[in-house]
């Protein structure tokens, strides 16, 4: 395993190269996954170095799922730039921004609301609006194994979910528009956006590896250089272990790794 913590050399050239971008994904990364979306909190300590590195580098960003307006309520840092529902929008002075070709998705999804609502909701599954994407969760339920596949012949059948892509993560379903905008196309935009020269993104589910992937991209010329950290534990993909350059074991150590950035940064960048 490419533990991040047995290569600071190589990580350290990377985060003093300047100008330096950290970004990362909110759940399972900066707060521990917790039973119900609403319980999710981002650790005191992940906050507090963020906090202290967001007025010494050009960018500090989150790319999260969720809606932008939630993202930035839960990481409560200001002057982090919050990217939400996987880069289909943004908050930006003091508002969210959706991107034009998302919007014709919203009357789309709840069309998908109703035809799937009366199928699914009797079997416990709740259900996150979006605006242009949906959530389903189900991750409380006994049965889950079970639900997830109901989740799934549900949607296979449903006329309105047809126009929509399916994703699966660690313990949701999403419906999401078939739109080239993902969490990758985001982080290259930030990338590009902000001219950085080197930048860190940590993620731990099947939608980051699509941000690991941009950024390894990225990487291939010798002007920029990024590290995609794969934030994993016992119940991550292995796919993200894979794809990732370096490791890190759950939550706590991002936090760690944080802290450690905290340390290393100078108080003024060059
Ligand atoms: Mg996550």
């Amino acid at each position: 395993m490419n533990y991040l913590f047995a290569n600071l050399e190589l990580v350290k050239k990377v985060v003093l190269t300047h100008p330096f971008g950290l970004i990362f994904d909110v759940d399972g990364t900066i707060a521990e996954i917790a039973p119900t979306a609403e319980a999710v909190k981002v650790t005191p300590g992940c906050q507090k170095h963020l906090k202290s590195l967001v007025g010494r580098l050009p960018l500090v960003a989150a790319i999260s799922g969720r809606l932008a307006r939630v993202v930035r309520q839960l990481v409560g840092v200001e002057g982090v730039v919050y990217n939400g529902n996987h880069g289909l929008e943004q908050w930006i002075n003091g508002k969210v921004e959706v991107r034009p070709e998302a919007q014709s998705y919203v009357a789309k999804i709840a069309a998908a609301i109703k035809e799937l609502g009366p199928v699914l909701q009797p079997l416990g599954v709740t259900f996150e609006d979006k605006g242009a994407g949906l959530v389903f969760h189900y991750r409380t339920l006994p049965n889950r194994d079970e639900v997830r596949e109901a989740i799934l012949e549900a949607i296979s059948r449903s006329p309105a979910a047809r126009p929509f892509n399916i994703d699966r993560a660690r313990a949701v379903i999403e419906l999401r528009p078939p739109l080239e905008i993902s969490k990758g196309s985001m982080l290259k935009e930030l990338i590009q956006g902000y001219h950085l020269k080197a930048a860190v993104y940590m993620g731990d589910d099947v939608a980051d590896i699509d941000a690991f992937d941009n950024l390894q991209a990225l990487s291939q010329g010798a002007e920029f250089r990024g590290l995609a950290i794969g934030v994993v534990g016992e119940e991550t993909p292995p796919e993200v272990a894979e794809r990732a350059d370096l490791l890190l074991r759950g939550v706590s150590e991002v936090e760690a790794f944080l802290g450690w950035l905290d340390e290393t940064i100078p108080a003024t960048s060059p």
